[in-house]
C-alpha cells in the first residue's frame, strides 16, 4: 500500500494556515483517490535567501526527496514561506515533474497579501487548487491550455481564481494512467 503524504513545514501558522493544511490534506485525498498520511516536516531555514527574503524551492524539494517515506506514493509539503526559483520573482509552488515530491506556499494566497479584506474561503480554494496543480506535476502532468483546468499555469492569484479545483477531461485521463502506473 502506497500513501499520499501531505506534510506541514515547520513554522506554518497555527490558525488559518493550519486549517489550509488540513483542508488540503482532505481535498487532495479525495482528488487523487489515494489514502493520505500526515507528516510533520522540519523547518527550511537552510533555503532562506537573505537578499530576497524568500526561500529557494529547489533546496526545499531536495530536502523533501531525502525525507520522503519509503511507502510514499507522493509527498506534498505545505508551507507558509514565500518561495522562489532563481529565474522567477516567486513561485506558488514547485514539483518534480514525474517525481515524488512537491511543495506549495501559502504566502501569496491570502487576500491580505494584496491589501484586500481577508477571505477564508478564497484562501482555502486557492490552496486546494495549487495542491492539485503541484501534485499533478508529480504524476507527470504538464501545463494545460484550458484556463479552467487545475493544471493551467497561474502566475498570479487572478489566474488561480479562474481555475476550477479539478482537472479537465484530458488531464484527468492522463492522471488516471499515471495513478495506474505507480
Ligand atoms: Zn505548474
Ligand atoms: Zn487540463
Amino acid at each position: 500500500m502506497k500513501y499520499l503524504y501531505v506534510g506541514a513545514i515547520a513554522g506554518i501558522g497555527a490558525g488559518i494556515e493550519r486549517e489550509a493544511y488540513r483542508e488540503v490534506r482532505e481535498r487532495v485525498a479525495a482528488g487523487f483517490g489515494a489514502p493520505v498520511r500526515e507528516l510533520e516536516l522540519p523547518g527550511v531555514e537552510f533555503a532562506y535567501d537573505a537578499g530576497r527574503r524568500q526561500y529557494g524551492s529547489i533546496p526545499v524539494l531536495e530536502m523533501l526527496t531525502r525525507l520522503c517515506p519509503a511507502d510514499a506514493l507522493k509527498l506534498l509539503a505545505v508551507g507558509g514561506q514565500d518561495l522562489f526559483i532563481p529565474v522567477l520573482t516567486f513561485v506558488f509552488g514547485h514539483a518534480q515533474l514525474g517525481g515524488r515530491v512537491a511543495v506549495i506556499s501559502l504566502a501569496r494566497l491570502r487576500q491580505e497579501f494584496y491589501g484586500l479584506e481577508p477571505n477564508r474561503e478564497i484562501f482555502l480554494e486557492r490552496a486546494h487548487k495549487e495542491a492539485l496543480h503541484e501534485t499533478g506535476h508529480t504524476f507527470g502532468l504538464v501545463h494545460c491550455a484550458d484556463r479552467s483546468c487545475a493544471m493551467s499555469l497561474a502566475t498570479n492569484v487572478r489566474q488561480i481564481d479562474l481555475k476550477h479545483a479539478a482537472f479537465c477531461a484530458a488531464c484527468a485521463a492522463q492522471l488516471r494512467r499515471g495513478l495506474r502506473e505507480q
